[in-house]
C-alpha cells in the first residue's frame, strides 16, 4: 500500500493533487511520500520486533537527504557503499554506530574516513580488502570492526543484473575462504571480525532464497562456535521485492514469519539493509506529454522525462506502471512511451496499452522511488529533475532542479584552444 491514490479521478500524493505540484514545480520531477516511507520502515520494524534488528536503510536506493532524514527520525541506521554516502549520513548526524559499509572496491581514503568516524563495521568482500583495512587501521593506530560478506552461492530468482549471491558474481567471499579468514584472524590485529553478512540480490519476491541463505549461514555460524570462533552480528542484507506490475511479493510480516524461527534460535544481533522495500513505492516520477507521434507502424507518446532521469526500463527492462494524473474513461491505444534522448534505448514502456492522452497531459511513472533519481545522469546535457517530498497537505522541494550553470561548472577551455 502507498499514498499515491486516485480520488475523484485525480492522482493524489497523500492529501495533495500531484497535478498541483507538477504545475508549480514543473516537470519532469520526482515525488516522494513521507508517510509511505515511514509506513514501510515501520512495517519491517514491527514484523521483526522479536529479534529487534538494527534496520540500516540502504541509501544507494535513494540518497536524498530528506528521505534519509525521514528514516533517521524513525530510528533507522544506514547501509552505505561509498564515502559520498557516508558524508551525507554524517551531515544529518546519523549515529556512526548504526552505519555499515559495503562495497567491493573501498579506497584507502574511504576506509580511513570510515575508521575515523567510528562506523559499526565494514562489510568486507575480499582478503585483499581485509588486509587493506587492517593496514589503514594500523596506520591510524586504531582497531576497527568488520563483518565478512559471505557469498552463500544461492540462486535468487530475479534479473541477472541484480542477483548477487552466486559465485558468478563479484560479491562476497565463498564459505571455505570465509572459514580460512576466521581461522587466521590473528593476521589482522587491527580488525575485529565480529559479524557475517549476506545480501543475495534485489527485488526478490519469494522467501525461499532468503531462507536457504540464512539457514546456510546460521548453520555455518554454529559450526564456527564449536571451534571457538564467536560471531556477534548477522547482517541479512536487503533485497525484499515490491510490486511493480503483478508481482506478489512477500509482505514484511511473511518474510519475518519465514525467517524469525531460524534467527530466534540464535543469540546473534541482527542487522537488515532494506532499500527498495522502503522507498520503491514511496516515490513516483512525473513527466509531461510533449508530442504524440504516429509513424504509421507504431504510436509514440513523447514525454519530457527520459532515460537519463529514470534508467530502470532501459537498463533492466524493468516494468513501471504508467498512469495519467487524470483518470478518464477514454479510448485506449498501444504506445511506446519515450523520452527526448537520442537513443533507441530511451523508453519508459514499450507496446503499452494506455488511455489516449494529449499534448500537455501529465503522466505518473509509478514505483520510481528506488534506483530512480540516484541513477540519473546528465546525458544529452539534460538537467537532473527536482525531488519533492509531500507530508500530509504540505510539500517541499527537497532537491532543486539542476541549472545549466550547474552542468557547466568545472569545465574549462585550456589555453591551447583559445
Ligand atoms: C543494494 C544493497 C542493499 C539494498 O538492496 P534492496 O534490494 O534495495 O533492498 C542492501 N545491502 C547491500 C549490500 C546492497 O548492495
Amino acid at each position: 500500500m502507498h499514498d499515491f491514490q486516485f480520488k475523484n479521478n485525480e492522482l493524489y500524493c497523500e492529501k495533495i493533487k500531484v497535478r498541483e505540484i507538477a504545475n508549480k514545480v514543473g516537470t519532469p520531477l520526482y515525488l516522494y511520500s513521507h508517510h509511505t516511507l515511514v509506513d514501510h520502515f515501520t512495517k519491517i520494524k514491527k514484523a521483526f520486533a522479536p529479534v529487534n534488528p538494527m534496520i540500516c536503510f540502504a541509501m544507494k536506493a535513494n540518497g536524498n537527504l530528506a528521505v534519509l532524514k525521514t528514516l533517521l527520525n524513525e530510528g533507522a541506521g544506514v547501509d552505505i557503499v561509498s564515502q559520498g554516502e557516508l558524508l551525507k549520513a554524517l551531515k544529518l548526524k546519523a549515529d556512526p554506530k548504526k552505519i555499515v559499509f559495503a562495497s567491493v572496491g573501498k579506497t584507502e581514503e574511504e576506509i580511513a574516513l570510515a575508521i575515523k568516524t567510528g562506523i559499526l563495521f565494514f562489510n568486507v568482500e575480499s582478503v585483499p580488502e581485509l588486509e587493506e583495512i587492517n593496514r589503514v587501521a594500523q596506520k591510524m593506530n586504531k582497531k576497527t570492526q568488520a563483518a565478512l560478506r559471505v557469498n552463500p552461492d544461492v540462486e535468487a530468482a530475479t534479473h541477472h543484473f541484480i542477483t548477487t549471491g552466486t559465485l558468478k558474481n563479484k560479491f562476497g567471499i565463498d564459505l571455505k575462504s570465509t572459514y580460512d579468514i576466521l581461522k587466521s584472524q590473528k593476521k589482522y590485529p587491527h580488525v575485529k571480525i565480529s559479524g557475517l553478512h549476506i545480501h543475495i540480490g534485489s527485488q526478490l519476491t519469494t522467501n525461499e532464497p532468503f531462507i536457504k541463505a540464512i539457514k546456510k549461514i546460521v548453520e555455518f555460524i554454529s559450526s564456527l562456535k564449536n571451534e571457538g570462533i564467536d560471531i556477534e552480528y548477522l547482517d541479512i542484507g536487503g533485497g525484499m521485492g515490491i510490486i511493480y506490475k503483478d508481482e506478489k511479493p512477500q509482505t514484511a510480516q511473511e518474510y519475518a514469519d519465514s525467517i524469525l524461527p531460524i534467527l530466534k534460535r540464535t543469540s546473534l544481533k541482527i542487522i537488515m539493509e532494506p532499500g527498495r522495500f522502503i522507498v520503491g513505492n514511496a516515490g513516483i516520477f512525473v513527466t509531461k506529454v510533449l508530442y504524440i507521434k504516429d509513424n504509421g507502424y507504431k504510436k509514440f507518446i513523447i514525454v519530457d522525462g527520459a532515460m537519463n532521469d529514470l534508467i530502470r526500463p532501459s537498463l533492466y527492462h524493468a516494468y513501471h506502471e504508467i498512469v495519467p494524473l487524470k483518470k478518464a474513461e477514454v479510448d485506449t491505444g498501444t504506445f511506446d512511451v519515450v523520452g527526448p534522448v537520442c537513443e533507441s534505448g530511451d523508453f519508459f514502456a514499450k507496446d503499452r496499452v494506455l488511455p489516449k492522452v494529449i499534448q500537455g497531459d501529465f503522466l505518473a511513472i509509478m514505483s520510481a522511488g528506488a534506483y530512480g533519481y540516484v541513477m540519473s545522469s546528465n546525458y544529452n546535457v539534460r538537467c537532473r529533475a527536482p525531488e519533492v517530498m509531500v507530508h500530509g497537505n504540505k510539500y517541499a522541494v527537497v532537491k532543486d532542479r539542476e541549472t545549466y550553470q550547474d552542468l557547466m561548472r568545472g569545465e574549462h577551455i585550456p589555453e591551447f584552444l583559445k
